[in-house]
């Protein structure tokens, strides 16, 4: 079976010209799509090309199936896929607008020492249409349409390693920025990677302005070794050299993301080590306390360890700020309350 938000409106309108129908019904139900109904809910659509379509595609093929909401306004959310797997998302309220962070795999195999993404391993990829299905969910259940999106910026940056599943991205960055559907700019959205070095010199290549953010969490290769298993992959010096490339390409500064972990990658010489890495093309340091996953043993800092550290960056010539943490009493971090919910259904 196959998804019908894969298809861009040219593939579509291709298929249900196929089908014996007229092209129009292409834009009917595309503009269906992108309100977030299913093909059972379209009402202006013949039952005849309904049911054609229902042969080849799942009707339903993402679902939000629980929202948990905290006292600032951040939503957190559990989607059903349509072969059972679950995946989550987060909603960020911001002065300037709403920020939905999806996942684009089920699982991760990365590894990363902090993170609950990858405590079970990859499952499998997202295709390009289940990652722009979470934010049709979602823009839905804000009352947005494809005219008028109640989500202004979107981040790749929950469960998933988007780098490690790079055509679906790319095909999935096609249809969200396109005119013919929720036509989002590509500078509104931000894509995070571990860094896979060949992948981000592909990225560059596609010639989006998307802003690049990449998950340093060390000032060095021996150190980010003992935290991130891509680290014997690629060198620092080969992800600052692939961010320049990126830079050089889009024009768009790149973000680096640095969790801090006690007695880890926290020191001053950590700072000034760090800003020797970012310092010489344009580029900002997100600070984040790291956000405790039970399962790894790991520990965050102070609130003064981060200012501290972060004022060590600033003096150091490194624009630098601490990174609000958001949803931590909703299990915020990636992956978090997917796996609180597959503990649950273990033990059940
Ligand atoms: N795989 C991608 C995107 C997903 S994670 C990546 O590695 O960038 C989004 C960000 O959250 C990454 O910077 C990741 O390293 C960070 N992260 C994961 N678990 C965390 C935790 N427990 N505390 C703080 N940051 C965490």
């Amino acid at each position: 079976m196959k998804i019908l938000q894969d298809l861009s409106l040219e593939e579509l309108t291709n298929l249900v010209q196929q089908l014996g129908e007229k092209k129009f019904r292409a834009k009917q139900i595309y503009e269906n799509l992108y309100l977030g109904k299913t093909l059972s809910e379209m009402t202006n659509v013949p039952k005849t090309l309904k049911e054609s379509l229902k042969k080849d595609f799942i009707d339903e093929p993402i679902k939000i199936i629980e929202t948990l909401k905290d006292d600032e306004g951040t939503q957190k959310f559990l989607y059903a896929l349509h072969d059972g797997n679950i995946i989550e998302g987060v909603l960020m309220k911001y002065k300037y607008g709403n920020t939905l962070c999806v996942s684009t795999q089920v699982g991760c195999r990365m590894g990363c020492k902090f993170c609950a993404s990858s405590l079970n391993g990859l499952v499998r990829n997202l295709t390009a249409g289940e990652i722009l299905g979470q934010v049709l969910c979602v823009n839905k259940l804000l009352g947005g349409t494809a005219k008028k999106r109640e989500i202004t910026n979107l981040v790749l940056m929950g469960s998933g390693e988007p780098l490690d599943n790079f055509l679906n991205i790319t095909k999935f960055l096609k249809l969200v920025t396109s005119e013919d559907g929720i036509n989002f700019s590509a500078r509104n959205i931000s894509l995070s990677t571990c860094g896979i070095v060949p992948n981000i010199k592909k990225l560059s290549k596609l010639g989006l302005p998307i802003i690049l953010t990449i998950s340093l969490h060390a000032p060095n290769d021996e150190i980010r070794k003992k935290t991130m298993p891509i680290a014997n992959k690629y060198s620092i010096k080969q992800i600052i050299d692939a961010s320049k490339t990126y830079f050089n390409a889009t024009g768009r500064r790149v973000i680096f993301e640095y969790a801090l972990i006690d007695g880890v990658n926290n020191t001053e010489k950590c700072a000034e080590e760090l800003a020797s890495v970012v310092r010489g093309f344009p580029t900002h340091v997100n600070l984040i306390p790291l956000n405790e996953v039970k399962e790894r043993g790991l520990k965050t800092v102070t609130r003064k360890n981060a200012e501290k550290f972060c004022e060590h960056l600033k003096r150091l010539g490194v624009s630098a700020s601490i990174r609000r943490t958001i949803g931590e009493n909703i299990e915020g971090a990636c992956g978090q309350l997917r796996n609180k919910v597959l503990s649950n259904q273990n033990k059940a």
